[in-house]
């Protein structure tokens, strides 16, 4: 970073001090990962200078010949990474790809069936204070009392009473696995499409830990920076080339204008990274990891919702332990373990406080980490969370946090 340091030292101090911090914390936020030095370049490189609206081989702009190797081979890979025929890597968001998603799917007004947000879903799925909400008419479906896992028949049920236009699933905050086939058994009953919006668990898909959407998908959207491990930014898929030419102008011209070059070449790269064999060995190890934490927490007394993972996240229920999700998020920020606050499953509580947390376990991994450094880490957030009054066990579990996160490297700083 020398020329940072040089033009502009507040900047540099701020980036180096989010470099300690993702070096000395303990990140478990289940939406994040750390990107590898290779997709880091590719993010920092000139192809952030070049407008190239349009899409390979049909652009508004000379001097696009570069770029259009580069989405090209972005749009490749992601075809072969996830099996699927057509691929867009256009995506600024997620949220964007879901607009575009909604845009090439249905009409304005339509009816769309989605997981509502306090029982996992996410906000461009019909949140009211989101686009999605303002545009489409949302009927919410939940997850089943006891179980609090999904239960198809009841959606089954709910989508024949509601007849919707799309059905969508992929969420946020669910740690269980989806049954796609059964989606589409639903979605083909009362003639709906399908989205498969599979942001958070698309790294577990590429890397054969999760069952793959795209025989079932109209259309499946992804986020690229959760479990994918490439930079921010979003993708799209589907067999189906009349759906994905009408997803390629719902991006452009309709919800953005140039595409981003460093953004798609850093999705080239991870890709890349994607289709090596190591990269199933990552998946693998994450979940192992998540359900290690899991019996951790178990074994120390927690409820977990749904009693269990299947993917790179645990939803703990805090309910049992008179402690907030917020309460729990602050204590657990003050020793360096980063965790967010989550509603849980008829949650009693508003979603600024919550009565749950949601710990992932991808960008650990990322780093090294293994089943038992993840049950030593569920020893941690017990003892903080259990004497979160005693500041000098505060202190202790601080430094020993430190000390032991400095131990794994970081990519992009270390290697
Ligand atoms: C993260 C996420 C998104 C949105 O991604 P942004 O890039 O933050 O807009 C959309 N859908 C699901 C299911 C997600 O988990």
């Amino acid at each position: 970073m020398k020329s940072i340091a040089k033009i502009d030292p507040i900047i540099h101090s701020a980036i180096k001090k989010e470099i300690n911090r993702q070096k000395t914390q303990l990140v478990m936020i289940a939406s994040e990962n750390y990107a590898s030095s290779a997709v880091l370049e590719a993010t920092g490189s000139v192809m952030t200078n070049k407008y190239a609206e349009g899409y390979p081989g049909r652009r508004y702009y000379a001097g696009c010949e570069n770029f259009d190797t580069i989405e090209n081979i972005a749009i490749n890979r992601a075809n072969e990474l996830f099996s699927s025929n057509f691929s867009n890597v256009q995506p600024h968001s997620g949220t964007q790809a879901n607009m575009a998603a909604y845009f090439s799917l249905v009409n304005v007004g339509s009816k769309i069936m989605s997981m509502s947000l306090d029982h996992g879903g996410h906000l461009s799925h019909g949140s009211s204070v989101n686009f999605s909400g303002k545009l489409y008419d949302f009927i919410h479906y939940g997850v089943d009392p006891e179980t609090e896992q999904l239960d198809y028949d009841e959606i089954e049920k709910l989508a024949k009473k509601f007849t919707p236009d799309l059905i969508i699933t992929g969420y946020t905050a669910y740690p269980r696995e989806i049954n796609f086939k059964r989606f589409k058994e639903i979605s083909d009953e009362v003639e709906s499409k399908l989205l498969v919006d599979m942001s958070h668990i698309s790294g577990l898909i590429a890397g054969n830990s999760h069952s793959s959407p795209i025989d079932f998908a109209d259309l499946v959207t992804s986020t690229t920076h959760k479990t994918l491990r490439g930079p921010r930014g979003a993708m799209a898929l589907s067999n189906n080339e009349s759906i994905i030419k009408k997803f390629n102008s719902g991006v452009f011209p309709n919800t953005q204008g140039g595409p981003m070059g460093h953004s798609i070449t850093a999705k080239a790269v991870a890709f890349y990274e994607a289709i090596d064999s190591k990269f199933s060995d990552y998946a693998k190890q994450i979940v192992i990891n998540s359900r290690t934490l899991a019996q951790s927490m178990e074994n120390r007394g927690f409820k977990l919702v749904s009693n269990g993972t299947d993917t790179h996240m645990i939803l703990v229920d805090l309910r049992t332990k008179s402690m907030s999700g917020m309460e729990a998020e602050r204590y657990l920020k003050d020793v360096g373990i980063i965790v967010n606050k989550n509603t849980i499953p008829f949650d009693p509580n508003p979603p600024m406080i919550t009565s749950g947390i949601r710990i992932g376990t991808a960008a650990l991994t990322t780093r090294g980490l293994v089943a038992k450094d993840m049950d030593y880490i569920g020893d941690l957030i017990y003892k903080t969370l259990t004497y979160c009054d005693d500041n000098k066990m505060k202190s202790r579990i601080l430094n020993e946090v430190k000390e032991f996160s400095e131990s794994f490297p970081v990519p992009g700083i270390d290697t």
